[in-house]
């Protein structure tokens, strides 16, 4: 968490970004939650702190700082796009019900070599690969309502 924030710093000088109470809220919010939050969890949370805040202000700052390479953007199936202050190589595994994401690493695909078939489209600079599912929350919120009007009837 500190190296983030000794990092945060460094990346706004670099990128001559000023180091605003705003951005600094919005990144800090992104930054200490795994859940991945999306623009309007994070406008809500932020706007405890600093109540004059838009959300149209959240949207420009995480664009900025997504710009910055501070944060990136992951995109599930549905809902709106979520934020990741993680900038070391991750993956992740995203809950189709509920939105979950959680991030994960795994040293296979750290080694993984694209098949021949991509050489020719152009280079890769990263992978990241997302694993579907439904999370065990919602596997057992599924199971406890029984044969609801949710279940298939199989
Ligand atoms: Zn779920
Ligand atoms: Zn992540």
């Amino acid at each position: 968490m500190r190296n983030r924030f000794a990092r945060f710093a460094t990346v706004c000088r670099d990128f001559g970004l000023r180091v605003t109470p705003q951005r600094v809220a919005v990144y800090r919010e992104v930054a200490r939650s795994k859940e991945h939050p999306d623009v309007e969890t994070v406008f809500n949370r932020v706007r405890r702190q600093i109540p004059t805040l838009s959300l149209d202000t959240v949207y420009r700052t995480l664009s900025v700082l997504e710009e910055a390479g501070l944060v990136s953007r992951v995109e599930t199936l549905s809902g709106p796009a979520r934020f990741d202050a993680n900038t070391t190589r991750h993956h992740h595994y995203v809950c189709t019900r509920c939105g979950l994401v959680r991030d994960f690493c795994s040293d296979e695909l750290a080694d993984f070599s694209p098949p021949r078939e991509v050489v020719p489209w152009g280079t890769v600079d990263s992978v990241h690969v997302q694993l579907r599912g439904m999370c065990t929350r919602c596997r057992v919120a599924g199971t406890r309502r029984g044969s609801g009007s949710d279940s298939p009837g199989l």
